[in-house]
Order: structure tokens, then C-alpha cells, then sequence
């Protein structure tokens, strides 16, 4: 008997029965209803927007949010969730991830009961869609030194600066932009920019050969107004953002789970199936190789995304932790996926297989939500109490 699948340490033990619920429901959405669509709306660069009302009924939008109209899920159903929507593509659990995690998240931890009130279920339901408008032209891994500025004008902020690769920046239906009110990193506040509001625009950032069925935008904005009470107003400093992004890295350390997982499910198929020099190359010791370390790398990152989920349902889970777990899952999804298209030769550049396509999506996921190196110094500020983020520090 061969071992089939990819849960090769019995995680699935590990699950409650609504857990696996979750997971299985999300699975099956995502093998039925958007597989068949991925191909040609990457090709394309769109997102597939008439599935959303489905999407919102998996109870993905807002899922760890208890009450108005949210599902209430614990943080292992919802790191499930997005494990299986990024089996379907990157873009797919970036979706969902930026209206969870930093839209309504936001609009949760920082907003007034009004704010609320009137965007989570509306949201929950997919009715609205979100933005998240962090990074600036000149400002990524350094996001404190932003120049988009919010000025008290009366009853009105008029809001002046720009914000760049931006995720759902042009179809979200409200942005939660973060700007300075003053001069230092603790005057950051958020504020909630509708579609529309004049002096607000938004474009799309073409040229992408990276996480296509996701739309990236710029936006900007001059002497554009808002009502006074846009502000989030429990929002103070740049913590508030950095909240944000910490529940997206939850969510990408499970998601990209799913994208190695359809990589090598697909190189370890091709692999039984492809014969050369008279037998199937999979029974070649230096396929296995990548094989097996592909499997093993999947096993280490689903068994440390659900202890960090157990600590996070205990409120127990330290950013440290969620950034030594972005870091080594997505590098590994990264490295598995390039490991899976050497094992389709040539067929591994096509995208009549998903590999390709979840190596360039798994790019941006590597350089996304505090790149790579950033979440190294993370972890090693913790673990020598030293800051290696200036230069000659
Ligand atoms: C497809 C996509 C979608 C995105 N979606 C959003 C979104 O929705 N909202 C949003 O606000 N942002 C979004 N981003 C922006 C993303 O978060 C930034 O790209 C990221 O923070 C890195 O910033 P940067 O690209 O300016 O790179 P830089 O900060 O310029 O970094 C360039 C290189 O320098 C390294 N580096 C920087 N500082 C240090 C240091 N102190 N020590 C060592 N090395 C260092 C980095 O690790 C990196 O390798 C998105 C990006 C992409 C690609």
C-alpha cells in the first residue's frame, strides 16, 4: 500500500468534527467551482468576482469574528479555510485574507460600534468589498516613514498622499487607509475611504507576472474629504497596522500549505505516470529525494501552524512566533514549488499544471505582509533582544 495524500502525520486526528467541516466544505468549493476558472483568469489577470457570494457562504469573510452576521470560527478552521483556498491559487486566499484580516479586523479592533455595525455583516455577506492601503512608492518593510498625512479641516480629515501595490485596491468598495496626523510613527491613524469620494483614485498595476488572478492597485489621494467620523478611532500608531498584518501572516503561514500541498500532489502524480529510460521516473532515487522532502517540509509546516492556531485560540500566540512560521512556511512552499516543477521537465513551465502558476504567486507571497528577511529580524530581535533593521546597528 502506497501513502496517499499529504497528511502524512495524521493532523486530521488532531481536528474537531467542525474543523474538518470547514476544511472539507472549503475543499470542495474550491476542486468544483474554481479550479475549472483559475487557468483562464490568470491568463487573464482577473479574479473570478461572480464567485464572492459563494465564497462569503464558506463563512470566510470576517471568519474568527463573533457576532454581526460573521461565522465565529476558531483560528484552526480558519487557518484551514485559507489552506484549502490557496490550494486553489494565491490570489484566492488573498482575497479573502485582506477582507479578514485587515479590513474587517480593523474595523473591529479599532472601529466605533456604528463602524461596525454597518460594515461586518456587509462584508460577511460579500455585499462590500475591502482594501488595505499600507505601503507606499517609497516605503515597504519601513512603513513608519509613510507621507500620506490626515489633516482635521473642521467637521472634515482631508486626506493627501498615495498608497501602492495594494490588493483589490480598484474593485474594494472601501479602503482602510493608514496616515500620519502628525509628525511621528504614533500619530498613525486609520480611516475608512469609500469608492467614489471625490479626490480618491484608484489604478491597477499592470505588468504582473505574479499572483495575476489577484487585482493590485495604486491609490492616491488629493484633498480628498472625509467626514470626521472615518477615522477608526481607537487606531494609535503604527501597532494598529502591525495588528493587522500579524492575523494576515497567521493566515499565509496555513494558506501556502495548500499551494505545496497542490504542487506536490501534482509532481508526485506526474511522477508515477512519466517513464523514462523504461520506468516511471519516480522510481529514481534523486526524484524521491524531492519528493520526500517536499512531504516532509508540508508535515512541518501543518504541524506548526496548528500549534501556533492552539496557542492563538488560548490569546496565547506572540507576533514572534506568527513571523518564525510566515517565514519558514511560505520560503518552503516557495522551495517545494520550484522542487515540483523540476519534476514535470518541461511540462513544469505549463500551465495545463498549477505548479507554474503557484511558483510565481508564491514570489509575491515571500516578499508580502514583511518579506522574508524582515521576519528574520523579527525573530532575532526576539531571541537576542539586538534590532538588526538599521544599518550599522
Ligand atoms: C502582489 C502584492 C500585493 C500586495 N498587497 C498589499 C496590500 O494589500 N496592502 C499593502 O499595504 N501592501 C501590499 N503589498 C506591499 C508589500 O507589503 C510590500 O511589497 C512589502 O512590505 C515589501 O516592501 P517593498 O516592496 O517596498 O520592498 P523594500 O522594503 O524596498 O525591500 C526590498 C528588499 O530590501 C530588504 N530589506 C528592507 N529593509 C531591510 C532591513 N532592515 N534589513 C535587511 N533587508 C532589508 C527586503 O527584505 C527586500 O528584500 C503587496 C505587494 C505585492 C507584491
Amino acid at each position: 500500500m502506497t501513502f496517499e495524500g499529504w497528511d502524512f502525520c495524521r493532523i486530521d486526528d488532531e481536528l474537531s468534527e467542525e474543523e474538518r467541516m470547514a476544511r472539507d466544505t472549503t475543499r470542495r468549493f474550491v476542486d468544483d467551482r474554481f479550479k475549472p476558472l483559475i487557468t483562464e483568469h490568470f491568463r487573464k489577470g482577473t479574479f473570478p468576482m461572480q464567485l464572492v457570494p459563494e465564497i462569503a457562504e464558506l463563512g470566510v469573510f470576517g471568519a474568527t469574528i463573533k457576532g454581526y452576521d460573521c461565522a465565529g470560527m476558531n483560528n484552526v478552521a480558519y487557518g484551514l479555510v485559507l489552506q484549502e483556498l490557496e490550494r486553489g491559487d494565491s490570489g484566492l486566499r488573498s482575497f479573502a485574507s485582506v477582507q479578514s484580516s485587515l479590513v474587517m479586523y480593523p474595523i473591529w479592533r479599532y472601529g466605533t460600534e456604528a463602524q461596525k455595525q454597518h460594515w461586518l455583516p456587509l462584508m460577511a455577506r460579500g455585499k462590500k468589498i475591502g482594501c488595505f492601503g499600507l505601503t507606499e512608492a517609497d516605503f515597504g518593510s519601513d512603513p513608519g516613514g509613510m507621507r500620506t498625512r490626515a489633516t482635521l479641516d473642521g467637521d472634515h480629515w482631508v486626506l493627501n498622499g498615495s498608497k501602492m501595490w495594494i490588493t483589490n485596491g480598484s474593485i474594494a468598495d472601501v479602503a482602510v487607509v493608514w496616515a500620519k496626523t502628525g509628525d511621528s510613527q504614533d500619530s498613525i491613524k486609520g480611516f475608512l475611504v469609500e469608492k467614489g469620494t471625490p479626490g480618491f483614485t484608484a489604478s491597477n498595476i499592470e505588468g504582473k507576472f505574479s499572483l495575476r488572478a489577484s487585482v493590485t492597485s495604486e491609490l492616491a489621494f488629493d484633498g480628498c474629504r472625509l467626514k470626521k467620523d472615518a477615522v477608526l478611532p481607537e487606531s494609535h500608531g503604527l501597532g494598529a497596522p502591525l495588528s493587522c498584518l500579524n492575523q494576515a501572516r497567521y493566515g499565509i503561514s496555513w494558506g501556502v500549505i495548500g499551494a505545496a500541498a497542490d504542487c506536490y500532489e501534482t509532481a508526485r502524480a506526474y511522477a508515477l505516470e512519466r517513464v523514462q529510460f523504461g520506468s516511471p521516473i519516480a522510481g529514481f532515487q534523486l526524484v524521491q529525494e524531492k519528493l520526500v522532502t517536499m512531504l516532509t517540509e508540508i508535515s512541518k509546516a501543518q504541524l506548526l501552524c496548528l500549534r501556533l492556531g492552539r496557542l492563538k485560540d488560548q490569546d496565547k500566540l506572540r507576533p514572534p512566533q506568527v513571523s518564525m512560521a510566515k517565514r519558514n512556511n511560505v520560503s518552503w512552499a516557495l522551495e517545494i514549488a520550484r522542487l515540483a516543477r523540476e519534476v514535470l521537465g518541461a511540462n513544469g513551465i505549463a500551465d495545463e499544471y498549477p505548479v507554474i502558476r503557484h511558483m510565481l504567486n508564491l514570489e509575491s507571497v515571500y516578499t508580502y505582509e514583511g518579506t522574508h528577511d524582515i521576519h528574520t529580524l523579527i525573530v532575532g530581535r526576539d531571541i537576542t533582544g539586538l534590532d538588526a533593521f538599521h544599518a550599522g546597528a
